[in-house]
């Protein structure tokens, strides 16, 4: 498929309804960044719907901590780096209170990387997962995590918060790392993350971008790495440059190719559960994937 034209299948449906007005409005209240409108995704208006919980949920939304802009620079991400502002003391708080006032029954967290400061923004995460548990218990909440440089009294901070579901993204096979990640993250780093998540309680989840140059048998390495160290759960979408300054496209991936990874994953190297399509994202029908799991 020609990587200079978008396939019919990257087509998605603007967000529109009271549902997404009501979200929407809470959010401004509390002053806060949800990956799903920063980074203009293409399944808000299934996700905030709740029609990836089938139509009948409240839905999912990924809630961004720690400000808009990152101590790093990944040449696929339009976050913007350097110049990071001071941590606001509130934010757990307020997402807590949001989340109550939504009535998510599922929230993703993520951040930005704050290399910056001295925990690396671990104590933030895990004081925001607290909250959010403490004020509605039944919430289920999977934290995205920074691989806090590979520092395992960080990743434990955050483990010891008790989020359901603990996620850390690998993002390309191991070749590609750079030029698509920042040049400070590294496929072993994030693989040592990963296996420390998969050793304590939570469940643990890792997302690959497709179509950055990747050949088939570097993916098929890098899911058998992935399980070998114990992830659980793994998403795979189609990469979609943001503006013409960052990576290219290699190639738009087939829905069909992406049906065959779903099937190898969960068949033949036994993950519980395995999202794979061109519009799927981190956080995609995360509170559907994680309950698929459970069942399995
Ligand atoms: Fe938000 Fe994730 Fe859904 Fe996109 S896939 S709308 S980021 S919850
Ligand atoms: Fe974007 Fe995360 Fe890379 Fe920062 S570390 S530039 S937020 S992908």
């Amino acid at each position: 498929m020609s990587r200079s034209r978008k396939p019919r299948w990257l087509k998605s449906q603007p967000p529109t309804g009271e549902r997404f007005t009501e979200i929407k409005q809470t959010l401004r209240e509390h002053d806060l960044h949800t990956v799903c409108e920063e980074a203009n995704c293409p399944n808000l208006g299934e996700c905030w719907s709740g029609a990836d919980a089938g139509g009948s949920g409240p839905g999912t939304a990924t809630f961004m901590l720690m400000g808009d802009r990152c101590s790093r620079g990944c040449n696929f991400c339009d976050v913007e780096t350097g110049g990071m502002n001071a941590l606001d003391p509130e934010e757990p708080r307020q997402v807590a209170a949001a989340v109550a006032e939504i009535g998510l029954d599922y929230v993703v967290l993520t951040s930005v990387d704050r290399d910056d400061l001295d925990d690396q923004g671990a104590g933030h995460f895990a004081e925001t997962i607290r909250e959010i548990k403490r004020r509605q218990p039944e919430t289920l909440v999977e934290a995205l995590i920074p691989d806090f440089q590979g520092e395992p009294a960080l990743v434990g901070k955050v483990v010891d918060a008790g989020p359901d579901v603990l996620a850390h993204n690998v993002e390309t096979v191991e070749r590609l790392q750079w030029p698509v990640r920042d040049r400070r993250a590294g496929y072993e780093q994030s693989l040592s993350v990963l296996r420390q998540i998969a050793n304590a309680d939570p469940y643990a989840k890792t997302s690959l971008m497709l179509g950055v140059g990747e050949y088939d048998y570097e993916i098929y390495q890098a899911l058998s790495d992935l399980r070998a160290v114990g992830v659980d759960i793994v998403t795979l979408g189609q990469y979609l440059q943001p503006t013409r300054s960052h990576l290219e496209v290699s190639e738009y991936v087939h829905p069909d190719a992406f049906d065959t990874w779903q099937r190898v994953a969960e068949d033949e190297l036994g993950f519980a559960y395995c999202a794979s399509g061109p519009l799927v994202r981190s956080s995609y029908r995360a509170g559907e994937l994680f309950v698929e799991a459970l069942r399995r």
